[in-house]
């Protein structure tokens, strides 16, 4: 069986700057989930299927030409680059998430980064839903203010306007919705590790990950 940890978490909780490293650190393959919800939202949007269109936007996922090489994302062949990346970006994806004909769309899809050696993988129901027989799962997060401030500096780094204040309000929102969405509502699972990172830095977060994968 192809070996899979699924790291599952709220919005800008640093869970896909641990999945990456560990995935690295492991030569496994990495998936970042919300990538897949954030271009697909791109594609619509780009397309003019409304982001309430559950059964246009699903038959989009189902055909959508996306392709990964390293944290790089492409749309019928062409890199999407940070375009995916914006706050107005992430509100359309959390949008899209809810409506569960489209989360189905693009199960296969994301079943399909399964392969050896292993798999890296973050999201919201990664552990839940993707792969329920992840080999090790964890829920990984901190807390508002320390996540907008994870965000608020992401978010200049790349050259965009940012306003820490917004960013706690539209965290606050999107973790609500994330929370309360009657499919694959974002939750802890009973087999996931908790791993609470406010005041963890980046390797020791790793390091956790890394201690309950090997034991
Ligand atoms: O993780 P990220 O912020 O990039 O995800 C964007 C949005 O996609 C999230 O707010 C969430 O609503 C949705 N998502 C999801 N399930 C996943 C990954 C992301 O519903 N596995």
């Amino acid at each position: 069986d192809v070996p899979v940890i699924a790291i599952d978490g709220p919005s800008a909780s640093g869970k896909g700057t641990v999945a990456a490293l560990v995935a690295k650190e492991l030569g496994f393959h990495y998936l970042d989930s919300g990538a897949i919800y954030r271009v697909t939202a791109y594609a619509a949007l780009d397309r003019g299927v409304a982001l309430d269109d559950e059964v246009g936007l699903a038959a989009m996922a189902r055909t959508l030409n996306l392709h990964f090489d390293g944290i790089e994302v492409y749309l019928d062949g062409r890199p999407v680059g940070d375009a995916i990346r914006t706050e107005e970006a992430g509100r359309a994806a959390s949008r899209i998430a809810a409506l569960p004909a489209l989360r189905a769309a693009l199960l296969d899809l994301q079943r399909g980064f399964r392969q050896l050696p292993g798999l890296v993988t973050d999201g919201r129901d990664m552990g839940s839903v993707v792969f329920p027989d992840a080999s090790v799962k964890v829920f990984l997060t901190a807390t508002p203010e320390e996540r907008a401030n994870r965000r608020y500096k992401q978010l200049i780094d790349k050259g965009f306007d940012a306003n820490l204040a917004a960013l706690v309000q539209d965290l606050r929102e999107r973790d609500a919705r994330d929370a309360n969405r009657a499919s694959a509502p974002l939750r802890q699972e009973a087999d996931a590790h908790l791993l609470e990172t406010t005041a963890l830095t980046i390797a020791q977060a790793v390091a956790k990950v890394l201690e309950w994968y090997r034991r």
